[in-house]
């Protein structure tokens, strides 16, 4: 074989390894900037993707009110059609709304005008339920693009929010497992607060199963407040909004 189309495979693997990597990785910064953890190690930002979910949506509501707790919620527009009441219920209850595209689609593999009707429809929906489209955005998946960036400011959207803590919580399982994947959030030994990544939904259908994601923070939550942490939404936890 050609020394040189060895050389040359080897390259456009690490060029698309890169690229790859840039899109997904909550710490690349490759594709734009992002909020990836809040400014002060006392405040969790909570955040919730894929609902609405009215099998777990309202019963998450009830446990972050019973403990003061501030969230920021990822929604997925198609989602917000079916429920726009619950919508308008999370907002009143003060939680921030978030922009997770109208069907869950890779924004890796869209075009820019697929990314722009992905944006623009779930904004749509957003406001339609509460009059107000979100100023934050979540990509599925967790996978940027190159055109996002430019995308997501055309939509009016202030900032594209990873976090910091991922708790593999999207298939059902006992709380016992999330339980103890959550007890590294807010460790002192750490200069920002954690973004924690959680899901009330379940990309696939309405109705999914999180229970353990229900039973998981009705053991931190009240443990968390105990050790003076505080927990706010993305709005609070970034400071300012990251520029686009
Ligand atoms: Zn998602």
């Amino acid at each position: 074989m050609n020394p040189w189309s060895i050389f040359a495979s080897a390259g456009a693997a690490a060029a698309a390894g890169i690229a790859a990597w840039g899109a997904v990785a909550p710490s690349s910064e490759l594709y734009g900037p992002t909020v990836r953890h809040t400014i002060s190690p006392k405040k969790i930002a909570l955040t919730f993707d894929d609902g609405p979910n009215p099998a777990v949506t309202p019963q998450l509501l009830d446990l972050l009110d019973r403990y003061s707790a501030r969230a920021t919620f990822f929604l997925i527009g198609k989602f917000v059609r079916e429920c726009p009441g619950l919508v308008r219920e999370m907002s009143a209850r003060g939680h921030l709304l978030g922009n997770h595209t109208e069907t869950h689609a890779n924004l890796f593999l869209q075009s820019r005008v697929g990314i722009r009707s992905e944006l623009e429809r779930c904004q749509a929906a957003i406001a339609a339920a509460t009059g107000g489209p979100p100023r934050w955005m979540r990509p599925p998946y967790g996978y940027r693009s190159p055109l996002l960036g430019g995308e997501a400011r055309r939509a009016g959207i202030a900032g594209v929010v990873m976090w910091s803590k991922i708790c593999w919580d999207w298939k059902p399982q006992p709380p016992q497992r999330l339980i103890e994947r959550l007890a590294s959030v807010a460790r002192a030994d750490r200069p920002h607060g954690d973004i924690v990544v959680l899901h009330d939904g379940d990309h696939r259908a309405l109705g999914g199963d999180r229970q353990h994601v229900v039973a998981a923070l009705e053991h931190w939550l009240p443990r968390w407040r105990d050790a003076g942490n505080e927990f706010v939404t993305i709005e609070s936890a970034a400071g300012s909004p990251a520029g686009l």
